[in-house]
Formats: structure tokens, C-alpha cells, sequence
């Protein structure tokens, strides 16, 4: 195949050179009231990428970036602490033949850590790209969990923009006694 970043001919969706060169993750911390989020790229570093999960070709690109970010961070935060853990991602609806957050949480399947998939839904999808925080909050998400209850959880999504998502779903997982440890994220739009 080709990578899909400087398209010479590659073993991997993004080359060796590639990978080293542009999309090196570096952590990055950031608090939204008391959850803290983790991101792993400012967003401009992989906009171009993050913006093919509207095509049908983002299913592989979405799993690869997690393959470099969320699976490494998982396996070393399980070895320092194992107990059962959820994954929870936000919102995993499937669009273009698949969910891009779902490619997301699939990849922290570890002996400990299982995917909950899909357990996290909106019921209002209107867009919030490009909108302020106010009216992020006067147009909410109203998720709807059916998911287990008293459990941990960590949860996922594939940006961070004023953390109003995030803010969310964590309030609403807070009512059914979901201790979220954290929010991982890949990128982080508000550098
Ligand atoms: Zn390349």
C-alpha cells in the first residue's frame, strides 16, 4: 500500500519515515473540571489524517494512530496497576461502514481493560465543530448509557476541542456509579 501521508510505497498505512518525522506522540495533560484528558497530538499535526474518518479508508488510519498512542499507554498504565477496567468511547455510531472512535477503543482490549462498545450514545447529533462553548451547553448531547453500572471506566474519543463532549458524558456516567479514571483523546484542538 501507499502511506497515506507522503504516498510512497509502504508496509504500513503510515511509513517508518513518517511516523518518526511527523507523528511522534507527545502526552499532553489537560483538566476539564475534575477529569483529567490526555491527548497525544496537537491537532494541526494530524488534522489531514483525523479528517479521513468521513471516508471509508479512515478505518485504517484510525486504527493505526491507536496502535501508536492509546494501545502502548494502556499496556503500561495496566502493568503499573492491574484491576478490571471499561472502555468506554463516546458516541460510537457507525458511520462510512464503521465507527471511527470504536477503532479507537478496540485497540485497549487487554487482559484487563475490555471495550464496552457502543454503550455511550448521543440523541442529539448536531454538530459542534466550529461552535462556541455556549452554545455547546445550550444544545447538549442528552447521552443515553446502557452499559454496567459500579464499575471503572476510562474513556475515549478522537478529539478534544472546549471538552464540553467530555464534560458531558462524564456527568452522566457519575449517575450510574461509573468511576472514570481518565479520558484519552488523540488530539488536542486547543493548543
Ligand atoms: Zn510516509
Amino acid at each position: 500500500m501507499r502511506c497515506f501521508s507522503c504516498h510512497r510505497l509502504s508496509i504500513s498505512v503510515i511509513c517508518q519515515t513518517c511516523k518518526e518525522r511527523l507523528f511522534r506522540p507527545t502526552i499532553k495533560k489537560r483538566e476539564i473540571g475534575l477529569l483529567e484528558v490526555y491527548s497525544f497530538y496537537p491537532y494541526s499535526t494530524i488534522e489531514s489524517l483525523l479528517l479521513l474518518k468521513h471516508k471509508p479508508q479512515g478505518h485504517r488510519v484510525f486504527t493505526y494512530l491507536a496502535q501508536i498512542t492509546f494501545k502502548p499507554f494502556i499496556q503500561a498504565f495496566m502493568s503499573q496497576d492491574p484491576r478490571d477496567i471499561a472502555i468506554i468511547g463516546i458516541d460510537e455510531k457507525v458511520k462510512k461502514g464503521y465507527s471511527h472512535v470504536a477503532c479507537l477503543s478496540k485497540e485497549m482490549q487487554t487482559p484487563y481493560s475490555h471495550p464496552q462498545h457502543a454503550s455511550l450514545l448521543s440523541q442529539n447529533s448536531i454538530k459542534y465543530a466550529g461552535k462556541s462553548r455556549k452554545y455547546r451547553e445550550n444544545n447538549p448531547r442528552n447521552f443515553l448509557y446502557s452499559g454496567k453500572e459500579n464499575i471503572s471506566a476510562i474513556l475515549i474519543d478522537d478529539i478534544i476541542t472546549t471538552g464540553s463532549t467530555l464534560s458531558q458524558a462524564y456527568k452522566l456516567l457519575q449517575k450510574h456509579n461509573v468511576d472514570v479514571d481518565f479520558a484519552l483523546v488523540l488530539a488536542d484542538v486547543s493548543e
